[in-house]
């Protein structure tokens, strides 16, 4: 065909895919919804009837661009893979020009015209950037945290991203484990919210439309609980843990329409979840019904080499591919031996046109097909990043995201006409830091220092001394002296000290948790100064700071709060923003307590002082320094007790918690009541406490709240014994508290038991047989308990 011919049936085909898709409009409803949609299918038919096998494989091989890489990279010729139609997705790709050259190729220059989708890790904001994922968590504010994923969503569309690999929900308890930043903290029911949120956010309410990305639900499954905080270690749970804890995120996010998921590098009871066909087959196609597709986590099916779990790359295609991976991310296995899996007859073409509709399927619900330059407007660009309006949004999250963690004698809020303010700690006048990991297209110059908002918020006539007193790391001290000499002649000393951006995040595990450097030894030379001392902490993880809390007056713990870091802090140090975060992750006292979380179990020797053969350390006591739900206010809450409208519910019923708060300081507040509960005797041995609700309430200096929160069954249910998700009768504690440990507490009964079904892992006994051979010889295969009388098959 020459030049002019493929012009023509390049617009040919163009004009059919816009009659088809202007013919037959979605709602968002439809879309949402993921109905069928006739016309859909017409298309990706017709597509698949044309492509050569190797054109099929490309759709499912996503590589990197040379523009930004998040690991170690493959295909330097990748450009040439577009134009041969080798590949069908591109990631680390950014700017409406950049993708939009890239697409041209895709477009106009391949066989089939099919456009590339590009994917890349939007996770706390893309220009605007907001705090980390960990730290906006905190904020317990689920409109905040939807919003600031729109706000990501809509900047990265309009620099020419379709699919964003956010938003992360594992669950982790180990802050040893850098990436305990990305995630939402410890608790899987805050963190179930949270993901639907953000996926809420990304999407948007119309996939097709130009500010809208695909989310992906990563790392599926269970990579937080990698042992000993090391990242890509072994993951080994119980099924029950699994179903309980790690998998719920997931579930909450394909409920939200989550369009994609990611394989984790871990294994899962022996197996790699990249090539888990329990994981990415039995429970996420045929149980939980997910429609979109999966991508593996970056080389994660090559790495599976390494796991042992397959001889050679060959192998690993194979295993990764028949377990129900859809897409491989960099490794370049399906591109180069998918072609002979399907001659040999291990794979077949149906299988492999399966993938290729999952992925087809979500071009066209980006309206790829409709208009595959929809995200290359440079105009656009320009209008929607960085407007001024994100960033207030910005500031806003952020200093939601802080939390208050000790005031001694009300030192904070500090006042704007201090005569001198002594600004010291190596993270006081930075700005790349702010930005935490994973900061996409985040611009670090762009950054508010601490240094430059306190300048903004305090008199003029207030001045402000600066010492730096030494670095992050390293055992420098030589900036010591200066930074005493800064602090002896200063009212108040703002030291603002924590990690380094990417001492948490990827690859970022640390055995320590005390501040690094000589960062701690600073401190105790500004203490001997006598100066009040507010310390500002800076961390993607909780640190040890049993020293801090006892010799610091004040402590902000701040994460890294992105681009309006600096205004943020400085709301919050003099008072124009009464702080109200809570942790959503336990500090505990000293390495040797992790893991440690809120929701743990009583034990057979719950720890008892008096009696050394029980459940506790030698050396320190078993709580936490800070519990999880735990946040200060420049307030103070007084909570009344709690009074229940029954005694007693049955599994139709509803018991409504009432509670009522009053602000007793002397600012107006903000307060996260949380609610828990406590199962007391279960057929398997139950939490200490689990949270089931909690409502932020804003209430004025000397006025009451009173809150009433419902518990119907559903809020009662786990896994039983046969793990069969739901209800047994007994008695119950309810717990309302302004953390998981400070909490006023009352008793209930619930007087029936009863399957809360749809989340049941377990199927009847009729449907054993036909299940059992489903499995038969596969990964976790035919464990069959016969615990009660009516015997469930346990799938795991
Ligand atoms: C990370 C993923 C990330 C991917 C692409 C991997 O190393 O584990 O979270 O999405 O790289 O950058």
């Amino acid at each position: 065909m020459n030049f002019l011919m493929k012009k023509v049936a390049f617009v040919l085909l163009f004009a059919v895919f816009c009659f088809y898709t202007i013919a037959v409009s979605l709602s968002y409803e439809d879309r949402a919804a993921w109905k069928d949609d006739s016309n859909m299918e017409k298309v990706i038919n017709s597509l698949i009837k044309e492509m050569t096998l190797e054109e099929k494989i490309g759709q499912l091989t996503l590589y990197t661009s040379d523009w930004d890489v998040t690991g170690p990279t493959m295909r330097s010729n990748y450009q040439e893979d577009i134009r041969g139609g080798k590949v069908g997705s591109i990631f680390n790709a950014y700017t409406a020009k950049y993708n939009c050259d890239l697409q041209k190729i895709a477009v106009e220059e391949t066989r089939l015209h099919i456009p590339l989708l590009f994917g890349y890790d939007v996770i706390h904001g893309h220009r605007t950037i907001f705090p980390i994922s960990l730290g906006e968590s905190c904020s317990w504010d689920l409109s905040a945290i939807e919003k600031s994923a729109r706000i990501a969503a809509i900047e990265a569309s309009a620099e020419g991203i379709h699919w964003t690999f956010a938003p992360m929900v594992d669950i982790a308890r180990d802050p040893r484990w850098g990436r305990i930043s990305e995630g939402s903290g410890e608790d899987t029911y805050l963190g179930t919210l949270i993901a639907r949120a953000r996926v809420k956010g990304f999407q948007g309410k119309d996939l097709s439309a130009a500010d809208s990305v695909l989310a992906c639900a990563k790392h599926y499954c269970a990579y937080g609980g990698a042992q000993s905080g090391r990242d890509y270690n072994t993951v080994d749970i119980s099924c029950r843990e699994l179903w309980s804890t790690y998998l719920p995120p997931f579930k909450g996010a394909l409920d939200e329409g989550v369009c994609t998921f990611m394989s984790a590098f871990n294994e899962l009871d022996g197996v790699p979840c990249t090539g888990n066909k329990y994981l990415l087959t039995d429970l996420l196609r045929d149980k939980w019904e997910f429609k979109g597709f999966v991508v593996s986590d970056y080389t994660s099916i090559n790495e599976m080499l390494n796991h042992g779990i397959v001889a050679d790359e060959k192998e690993a295609a194979l295993l990764a591919f028949k377990a129900g991976l859809d897409m491989d991310m960099e490794g370049a296995l399906y591109y180069k031996y998918l072609p002979e899996l399907v001659k040999e007859g291990k794979v077949s073409v149906q299988e492999i046109d399966t993938s290729v509709r999952r992925i087809l399927e979500m071009k066209y619900r980006k309206g790829l097909f409709t208009d595959p330059y929809k995200y290359c407007d440079e105009k656009r660009e320009k209008d929607y990043v960085m407007l001024s309006e994100y960033r207030n949004t910005a500031r806003d999250v952020a200093k939601k995201s802080i939390v208050l963690l000790k005031n001694e004698n009300q030192l904070l809020p500090l006042k704007k006409d201090i005569k001198t303010l002594a600004l010291i700690g190596p993270l006081a006048d930075d700005q790349k830091n702010l930005m935490g990991s994973w900061c996409a297209a985040g611009d670090w110059t762009k950054a508010v220092s601490v240094m430059e908002g306190i300048k903004s918020k305090v008199s003029s006539s207030t001045e402000i001394l600066y010492e730096k007193g030494c670095d992050i790391t390293g055992s420098d001290k030589r900036g010591f002296e200066k930074a005493v000499e800064v602090a002896n002649k200063s009212d108040v000393v703002v030291v603002v000290v924590g990690e380094s951006a990417d001492m948490s995040g990827e690859a970022a595990s640390r055995s320590c948790l005390d501040l690094p450097g000589v960062q701690k030894e600073l401190l105790m030379e500004l203490k001997k100064t006598g100066k009040p001392i507010v310390m500002v902490l800076m961390n993607g993880r909780p640190l040890t700071i049993s020293w801090e809390e006892e010799n610091m007056n004040s402590i902000l713990e701040t994460w890294f709060l992105g681009t309006e870091t600096g205004n943020a802090i400085g709301d919050v140090l003099f008072g124009d923003y009464n702080p109200s975060g809570k942790l959503t992750v336990t500090f505990p006292r000293s390495v040797g307590q992790i893991p440690l979380y809120y929701n743990m179990k009583n034990t057979g020797r719950p720890m008892d002082l008096q009696n050394k053969y029980t459940s506790k350390y030698l050396d320190i006591p078993n709580t936490p320094l800070y519990p999880f739900g735990y946040g200060l206010s420049y307030t103070t809450f007084e909570y009344s007790s709690i009074s229940l409208d029954k005694k007693e519910i049955g599994l139709n019923d509803t018991l409504n918690v009432t509670i009522t708060v009053k602000n007793t300081g002397k600012f107006d507040g903000e307060e996260v009541l949380q609610l828990y509960i406590r199962d007391l005797v279960g057929s398997v041995t139950r939490p200490v406490k689990e949270l089931r609700g909690f409502k932020k309430v804003n209430i004025p200096a000397g006025k009451s709240e009173t809150v009433t929160f419902e518990i119907t069954a559903k809020d009662l249910a786990f896994y039983r014994r046969d793990m069969s998700y739901g209800v047994e009768k007994g008695d119950f504690k309810v717990f309302v508290g302004t953390n998981s440990s400070d909490v006023k507490e009352a008793e209930f009964r619930l007087t029936e038991s009863g399957i809360i079904g749809e989340y049941s892992v377990t199927a009847p006994t009729a449907n054993r047989s036909a299940i059992a051979s489903r499995y038969s010889g596969g990964f976790l295969s035919n464990l069959t308990q016969r615990l009660q009388p009516e015997s469930f098959y346990i799938e795991c």
